[in-house]
């Protein structure tokens, strides 16, 4: 990829928080890119998360903005989600629609804390996982992942963040997503472990 060729990347999301994770770490790591919410290109056109696997699914996404983008343009999609051992490795994929399909963060947050209410200390491992699929100018697609690994809390803690951010304490500390903030989020974070793979194969010649 030529960074000179593209300085806009369209984020084929509706999550105004994954836009604005996204566009802070892209100007962090001074790749010179524009990251735009599919807004800039008439919305986010409907799809329908349902193919069970976080690649199938950021597919689909990348795929649906992709085809209503100008040609020549680069699309990623985000797909993540929290997978929690007691669970089974649950809610993964479907971490958006856990308490439904109307897709409520909230109820969410709620559902996850009670489902987890009681659980030993050593049954509340979780990792968050983030899959970025970038279409290239050519509609060629690139595939990043990253994870970050933790414990989930018994109550929600901390104002920062988006969705189950109050109740994931990362490895290595003791406050919550949504407590250390955009700052140390951008440094740990599963969508930060992805993207620093997208920064540096951008980069790259
Ligand atoms: P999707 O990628 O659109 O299927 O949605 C991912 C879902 O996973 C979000 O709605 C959140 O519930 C959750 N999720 C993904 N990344 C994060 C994060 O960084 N913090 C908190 N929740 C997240």
């Amino acid at each position: 990829m030529n960074a000179a060729k593209n300085r806009v990347i369209y984020l084929a999301s509706g999550n105004a928080h994954k836009v604005a994770e996204m566009g802070a770490l892209a100007e962090r790591d001074g790749l010179g890119v524009q990251i735009l919410s599919a807004k800039a290109l008439g919305g986010m056109p409907p799809v329908v998360e349902d193919t069970g696997s976080f690649l199938g699914n950021a597919r689909k996404k990348a795929r649906a903005l992709w085809e209503q983008a100008p040609p020549g343009s680069v699309v990623l999609a985000d797909d993540s989600g929290v997978c929690v051992e007691h669970l089974g490795g649950g809610p993964g994929v479907e971490s958006a629609y856990f308490a439904g399909p109307q897709g409520d963060a909230a109820a969410n947050l709620r559902k996850l804390a009670e489902v987890m209410r009681g659980v030993p200390a050593e049954r509340r491992g979780a990792k968050f996982y983030c899959l970025l699929l970038l279409i290239d100018e050519a509609g060629a697609e690139h595939v990043f992942e990253g994870e970050c690994r933790g414990v989930l809390l018994e109550e929600p803690r901390g104002g920062a963040g988006f969705g189950y951010d109050p109740l994931f304490v990362p490895e290595g500390h003791a406050r919550s997503y949504a407590e250390l903030g955009e700052e140390v989020k951008g440094r740990i974070s599963h969508r930060a472990r992805a993207w620093a793979k997208l920064a540096a194969w951008w980069r790259a010649p």
